[in-house]
């Protein structure tokens, strides 16, 4: 259950009343929010004069859920704007993982280029082997922070673990926290006392309940800002690397309040299919898509199988405009 107090509630009565209904405090200028378990249906009588607005859920997806706010939030990535009334579907591009100043230059350059706001890649690799590269450490995270102030562009980078979670909080514009680090609580919780748009990667083994919980573990941090992205699902097929679930973003956008990205390069896992997917999430009217991108994919050190070069990124992008344009948004 949802409460929110009247702002003329003082501090320490609201910290008593979080305590007794085991609820999360948000602090709002105009009133304060406690998130109390969904189990909890009814405000108790002795609070009932506090209270300004309460909201009943059937399960515990609460602030990320559509009955609480029936508009998707708007996400603001310094002057870049998703979600709300917005009609924006952001473009990130850029490469899995940085991998030299040389390489990521040249990433940065066709972002900027092509007016795509957001450049991707990843410092902290959550690679299935340990004998892999597993990218650059903070000596990356400095090279994005050189594309961001030369080239103007944010920076989205995912964090791994929470060895280095504040240093990726700091350095990133949209902290990107992976499929295999979705699980990692004290990660969410980290993020939630964060103020920087998330993007939370559904896990793929995770059904839609689970990873909109775990949305819950940074929303009730009071962290308004997150982001879901649907990177595909593991199933029995073992052709392509994933299964892009679809009827799940359809789900998502009906019953939660969150902002959607999609992310086609992961689904596929090779690149001849990751164009026609991009189009075909574009047309699903996304807030969002992810997509790899490197100047040579066929040296990349991670993800080298499905990431496109710059020629059939820049041809695909094209391709997006009209069809965004045909469901009224605009890709940004
Ligand atoms: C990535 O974005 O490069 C990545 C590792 O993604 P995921 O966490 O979805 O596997
Ligand atoms: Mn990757």
């Amino acid at each position: 259950m949802i409460i929110h107090l009247k702002s003329s509630v003082a501090d320490a009565e609201v910290q008593k009343i979080s305590e007794d209904l085991k609820a999360f405090h948000i602090k709002k200028p105009d009133y304060h929010v406690l998130v109390a378990p969904s189990a909890m249906t009814e405000v108790p009588a002795q609070y009932e004069s506090l209270v300004e607005d309460s909201f009943v859920f059937p399960n515990d997806m609460q602030l990320s859920s559509a009955d609480y706010f029936s508009t998707t939030r708007e996400i603001n990535i310094n002057d870049v704007r998703i979600g709300g009334t917005t009609n924006n579907t952001m473009v990130i591009g850029g490469p899995c993982s940085v991998e030299s100043e040389d390489q990521i230059t040249q990433s940065a350059e066709l972002m900027k280029e092509l007016g795509i706001s957001t450049l991707r890649a990843g410092c902290f690799k959550p690679r299935t082997s340990p004998y892999t590269f597993q990218g650059m450490g903070i000596e990356g995270l400095k090279l994005l922070d050189k594309m961001r102030s030369k080239y103007g562009l944010n920076i989205i980078t995912e964090v791994r673990d929470t060895t280095h979670v504040d240093e990726i909080i700091e350095y990133a514009d949209i902290v990107q926290i992976g499929a295999k680090a979705m699980y990692d609580q004290g990660i969410l919780r980290r993020c939630g006392q964060a103020r920087k748009p998330i993007l939370l990667k559904r896990g793929f083994g995770t059904n839609l309940q689970e990873f909109v919980q775990a949305a819950e573990f940074i929303l009730s941090g009071g962290n308004d800002e997150v982001i879901l992205c649907e990177r595909g699902i593991r199933t029995f097929e073992t052709k392509t690397r994933f299964t892009l679930d679809l009827c799940g973003v359809a789900y998502l956008k009906e019953y939660t309040n969150l902002p959607i990205i999609l992310d086609p390069s992961h689904a596929m896992g090779y690149r001849y299919g990751v164009p026609d997917l991009a189009r075909a999430c574009t047309a699903m009217g996304v807030d969002g898509l992810l997509i790899e991108v490197h100047p040579d994919p066929s040296v990349a050190k991670s993800d080298a199988a499905q990431q496109l070069n710059h020629d059939t990124f820049r041809d695909l992008l094209g391709t997006l405009r009209p069809i965004a344009s045909a469901i009224g948004r605009t890709i940004i």
